[in-house]
């Protein structure tokens, strides 16, 4: 019997995705575009969501190379236009 690959979380697994770039919506909203070529919106509502770093071309400059997890990819869609 193999031990690997055993535990598999069946709740988050969503692959991580590095962040390449980024891009506004019709909204003004930032999207993260990701390196599997999926777009992630990383909203800045407050309060619910406070993501002030995508505000300033510094910030976003920042996260590039850090990675999300992608919902696009666990679902298996086809890559953003
Ligand atoms: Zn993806």
């Amino acid at each position: 019997m193999s031990a690997a690959a055993a535990s598999l979380s069946a709740s988050d697994a969503a692959p991580l995705r590095e962040i390449v770039g980024f891009r506004q919506d019709d909204e003004g909203q930032w999207v993260a575009q990701l390196a599997c070529g999926h777009g992630q919106h990383v909203r800045h509502l407050p309060p619910w969501q406070i993501r002030t770093w995508t505000q300033t071309p510094s910030g976003r400059e920042a996260v590039l190379g850090t990675t999300l997890p992608c919902r696009k990819c666990e679902r298996g869609e086809p890559a953003d236009a």
